[in-house]
């Protein structure tokens, strides 16, 4: 197990103090960003108030991410309030946003390579966009980390962590559900 030093302090908080995590340090950063710094916030704080006290955005504002350049994903408002997995909030400028086009694999191997997990990211990625969700947990979706190495070394920029997203989430809904059934059934 890997943790980094603020969630082995709330282990230590949690377990020696008997204190609940009720707020993280949050990076508010990005050439988007007029003053870019590392804040203490409590949970429900929206990401628009972190960018705010951050001096708000520069006017070069394209993308708002949430968590890191790999791991993050884009927001579609600020609106939304930071919690226990929120390491981050990335404004990016126009500069650093590239915009593409998703194209077809063309099966040169580079997201296999780069995958620490050791799956195969094409072949999940093809299981999930043909909604074989059950094919795609076959050949081990689930113990994907979503790093989103593999998309980062697409030469066709193929979506291939957002579709792993997706299929997880499906998985995660069944089980929510059949759980939910169980405890309604008494099991
Ligand atoms: S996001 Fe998942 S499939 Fe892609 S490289 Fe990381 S662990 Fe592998
Ligand atoms: S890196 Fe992209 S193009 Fe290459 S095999 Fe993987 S999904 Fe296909």
């Amino acid at each position: 197990m890997v943790e980094n030093v603020s969630t082995a302090y709330a282990i230590y908080d949690a377990v020696f103090n008997g204190r609940p995590l009720t707020r993280r340090v949050v990076t508010v950063t990005g050439d988007g960003v007029a003053e870019p710094a590392n804040l203490l916030a409590p949970f429900g704080t929206t990401y628009a108030d972190l960018i705010a006290a951050c001096g708000g955005m520069t006017g070069r504002a394209a993308k708002v991410i949430s968590g890191g350049p790999m791991m993050g994903f884009a927001v579609a408002s600020t609106e939304v309030p930071n919690g226990k997995t929120t390491s981050g909030v990335l404004v990016l400028g126009p500069k650093a946003v590239s915009a593409y086009t998703s194209q077809a694999c063309i099966s040169c191997g580079r997201c296999v390579e780069a995958c620490p997990m050791r799956l195969l990211p094409s072949e999940l990625s093809q299981f999930i966009e043909a909604d074989d969700i059950d094919g795609a947990v076959k050949v081990s979706m689930m113990d994907c980390i979503e790093c989103g190495s593999c998309a980062y070394a697409c030469p066709a920029h193929r979506p291939l962590v957002q579709h792993i997203r997706r299929g997880k989430a499906v998985v995660m809904a069944r089980r929510a559900a059949e759980k939910a059934k169980a405890a309604a059934a008494g099991k």
